[in-house]
């Protein structure tokens, strides 16, 4: 049986990298009142038609959707910020009237093209900062991203912002954009003359020489901004130069996906290639009126978990101490298993890891597998140890051993909780 194209399977030890980045999250989250909320992994269709739009790549081409066995069109969540808008509204968490910060990570499915960076069952970690039309909101999200990057020592990571403005902005916008494209039809890239009529303002993003040579003299969308745009966006850029967070203005700079106005921002690194962006986010202001709830402004990122971790596993592999147990336990002799079922029993209780090894090789094996996988002692149990009443403790670093009488129990535990 193989795997899905475009899924992968996350063994062990990546999963230590991802709990590390998760732990970080969580603590960075907490400490700006931000609480995790998990939705469902399916949807009804409509809401992401609604919430992200008919004229995007997600919707058009990207998105997972089956009928279910009552006939109900479901869909596999593209990303994040629909569901939750959708559940803001239905658990009604406006009912307090106060911002409500929210963050999430989880599995999100896209039909794309498999490369490097790019999957169809990839992972996105976000926030949410809904209820609150201050560029403060902004700032503070923009904040999160850059504290949890450099936390993590990302690299050479830099950040784009742009104003997008409001609707009727950029209607007047893509009007103009158009008029401008229009006599160069033929020389765009297939792409972007698909976009002309359905999403133009994707046509900035292009990456094609030809077509970016084009936009270059293209009618800006910063002139169809009207002062609020304008003011909120100049406010953001001030709180982040007083936060000392650079970034660099893009007005090419759009989102793909509808709901967005005002700030648009990603942070891209150099590290990755094409797919160079880690983190995108913005202003979404009307969606979660538009999905019927009261009107609720709020601004959000998503990282895309597989990129950042292809950035920064290096330097996570050297920083985090593998989950190595701290002792083995090797077993030769055909009685002692009572004893050593009491002797996980007490390792458990005094917090100490252990590893039992069950292939009944001989000692010699057994403390070669133990000094191999990183123990730092063994512990010992032959016909000896029983006959005895004691049981032998190896230190794997320097080979010295000690015994200690069964009734002398605690020496022991205290003498491998020193090795920790
Ligand atoms: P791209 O331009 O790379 O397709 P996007 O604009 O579609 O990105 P968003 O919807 O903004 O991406 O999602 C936020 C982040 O999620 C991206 O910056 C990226 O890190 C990650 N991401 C998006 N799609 C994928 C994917 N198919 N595989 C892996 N990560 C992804
Ligand atoms: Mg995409």
């Amino acid at each position: 049986m193989q795997l899905l194209r475009g899924t992968k399977d996350i063994l062990p030890d990546e999963i230590i990298l991802w709990q590390y980045i998760e732990k970080t999250a969580a603590k960075i989250m907490k400490l700006a009142n931000y609480h995790e909320i998990r939705t469902p992994i399916i949807e009804s269709t409509s809401l992401f038609k609604r919430s992200i739009g008919n004229g995007t790549d997600i919707v058009n081409k990207e998105m997972y959707t089956f009928i279910d066995q009552n006939s109900r069109e479901i869909t596999l969540r593209p990303e994040g910020t629909a569901s939750i808008a959708r559940a803001f509204i239905n658990n009604k968490l406006y009912k307090n009237h106060t911002t409500q910060r929210l963050w999430y990570l989880g599995p999100m499915f896209r039909y794309e093209r498999p490369q490097q960076g790019r999957q169809r069952q990839f992972h996105q970690l976000g926030v949410e900062c809904i209820g609150s039309l201050n560029p403060i909101a902004d700032a503070e999200v923009i904040r999160i991203a850059h504290k949890l990057l450099n936390e993590l020592e990302c690299p050479d990571y830099t950040m784009e912002i742009n104003s997008i403005g409001q609707l009727e902005e950029r209607k007047k916008y893509k009007q103009s954009f158009v008029e401008y494209l229009e006599p160069y039809i033929n020389d765009l890239d297939n792409n972007s003359r698909n976009k002309l009529y359905t999403n133009p303002l994707k046509i900035l993003d292009s990456k094609n020489t030809k077509t970016q040579e084009i936009i270059c003299n293209a009618p800006c969308l910063y002139d169809y901004l009207e002062a609020p745009s304008k003011k909120h966006f100049e406010k953001v850029c001030e709180y982040l130069e007083f936060l000392n967070i650079p970034y660099n203005i893009n007005t090419q700079l759009v989102r793909g996906l509808d709901y967005y106005n005002y700030t648009a921002f990603e942070i891209k690194t150099n590290s990755l290639g094409t797919q160079d962006t880690i983190c995108g986010g913005g202003r979404y202001d009307s969606l979660i009126q538009e999905l019927g709830g009261p009107h609720m402004p709020s601004v959000g990122w998503a990282i895309g978990m597989e990129r950042l971790l292809i950035t920064i596993k290096n330097q996570l592999n050297k920083k985090i101490e593998n989950n190595k147990p701290l002792v083995y336990l090797a077993v030769d002799s055909q009685n002692t298993e009572k004893e050593i079922l009491n002797i996980i029993q007490l390792l458990e209780k005094k917090d100490i890891s252990y590893n039992l090894d069950l292939d009944n090789n001989s000692l010699q094996k057994q403390l070669k597998k133990a000094d191999k996988q990183g123990a730092k002692a063994c512990l010992i149990l032959r016909d000896y140890e029983t006959k005895n009443n004691c049981i032998t403790l190896k230190k794997l670093s320097t080979s010295e051993q000690q015994q200690f009488n069964i009734i002398h129990i605690n020496d022991l535990i205290k003498t491998l909780k020193n090795m920790n």
